[in-house]
């Protein structure tokens, strides 16, 4: 065999995730590993969780990264939570909550499905009737960035509901976290899962979750043991938990570890609400030179996503070709649609370190040069500078 090191090639990342990692976070990640019960280790783990409940908006003491990607995450909220014969609500109007589904029948519960169109928010009106037909449900899980369709949902509005009717209020905030107004304590949210390659500018990898006392009170009250031993948080504890004598659970990822710690400590050096109106800034810049391009939003303006950019491909257009071209010719990665949305959009990502103006201009630049050249009726010439123009707050 003839294999050597693999070298990949450099790419700009506007896709769904990973995003642009910041190489101050790879730099980090490239420090040398220590013991993961190392003294020097564990006071680094200890910022990693102020850092997670800064970014959170939380003081949650049971606030750490899982070991393993936003999926992991989400197993850890909702198994931890649910147990067999239980009910839980599931808001659906994307992929991911149809995931959620997934989990809760695994958890040996029972989902309780709210549904809404792709692109659509959640309807908190249909949260309430769910949740007064079926008064014994334990939870009310909602995505808040749909990254499948580029939709926020008012997660407020619907923890409010979920409390009202004595429900806990879980929340996948893959995409949010670092990207948009995310108030963990204020939203009253109970149980909350994200990942670290979106918003955060981090390597893929780890899920950051954080569980309210009212969530810790129904983990440590369980009648049976959390099926997984793995992302048992009861366990999980033993080597996270505060004032507790570390001890081993599992090898925690520790290079990954300093990736998550240096990205979190660019985000507070940035200043979290900065980090939400940079990707606000942003998008706004993008929107501005594709419109003037001529194309077109999915999600209606309330409910878009600043870090996730649906865009309707043009007639005639094959979307896959585009990205193929994208990415061979200007290195150039954007997302393609899913589910409802498959062949008929873009998904154009502007999370963490992706969210800048030079990734802007490279994706309308060459996104018009492809469109161009393959005869899409799109206004050519005038993309760069309305972007320009938006960024320069003209
Ligand atoms: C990316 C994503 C996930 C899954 O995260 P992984 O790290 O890929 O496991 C879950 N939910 C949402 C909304 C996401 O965007």
């Amino acid at each position: 065999m003839s294999i050597t090191s693999f070298n990949p090639p450099v790419r700009t990342l506007m896709g769904p995730g990973p995003s642009d990692v910041h190489p101050r976070v790879t730099g980090a990640m490239a420090r040398p590993c220590i013991g993961h019960l190392d003294p020097a280790f564990v006071g680094m783990m200890d910022e990693v969780k102020l850092l997670l409940q800064y970014a959170f908006k939380t003081q949650n003491q049971l606030t750490i990264p899982v070991s393993a990607p936003g999926s992991a995450g989400m197993e850890t909220t909702f198994q931890n939570l649910l147990e067999r014969g239980d009910k839980a609500i599931v808001c659906q109007n994307g992929v991911f909550g149809g995931r959620m589904k997934e989990v809760v029948e695994r958890c040996g519960a029972t989902p309780i499905m709210v549904e809404d169109d792709w692109g659509k928010p959640v309807d908190p009106q249909k949260v309430e009737d769910a949740l007064k037909a079926n008064p014994d449900a334990k939870l009310v899980a909602v995505v808040h960035a749909e990254t499948s369709t580029g939709a926020r949902s008012d997660v407020a509005a619907i923890g409010a509901i979920a409390h009202a009717h004595d429900a806990l209020l879980l929340v996948d905030a893959v995409t949010s976290l670092g990207g948009s107004e995310l108030r963990v304590d204020e939203w009253g949210i109970d149980a909350i899962y994200s990942g670290t390659q979106k918003c955060l500018s981090c390597t893929p990898g780890i899920s950051p979750v954080s569980f309210s006392e009212r969530a810790v009170a129904v983990i440590t009250g369980r009648k049976s043991k959390v099926q997984s031993w793995f992302l048992d948080t009861n366990l999980v504890m033993g080597y996270w938990g505060p004032n507790a004598k570390r001890a081993y659970h599992h090898t925690a990822p520790v290079n990954a570890l300093y990736a998550l710690h240096e990205s979190l400590v660019m985000l507070q050096e940035e200043g979290l609400e900065n980090a939400w109106q940079r990707h606000l800034d942003n998008h706004l810049a993008l929107r501005a030179g594709l419109e003037a391009m001529g194309l077109s939003f999915v999600v209606e303006e309330a409910w878009r996503l600043p870090q996730l950019n649906s865009v309707t491909v043009p007639e005639g257009i094959d979307e896959a070709a585009v990205r193929a071209r994208l990415l061979s010719e200007f290195n150039l990665e954007i997302g393609a649609g899913l589910g409802a949305l498959a062949g008929k959009v873009w998904r154009i990502g502007l999370m963490g370190h992706s969210s800048r103006a030079e990734n802007i201009f490279l994706c309308l630049s060459s996104l018009e040069a492809v469109l161009g050249e393959m005869g899409a009726p799109i206004e050519t010439g005038v993309a760069l500078a309305a972007a320009q123009a938006r960024l320069s707050g003209d």
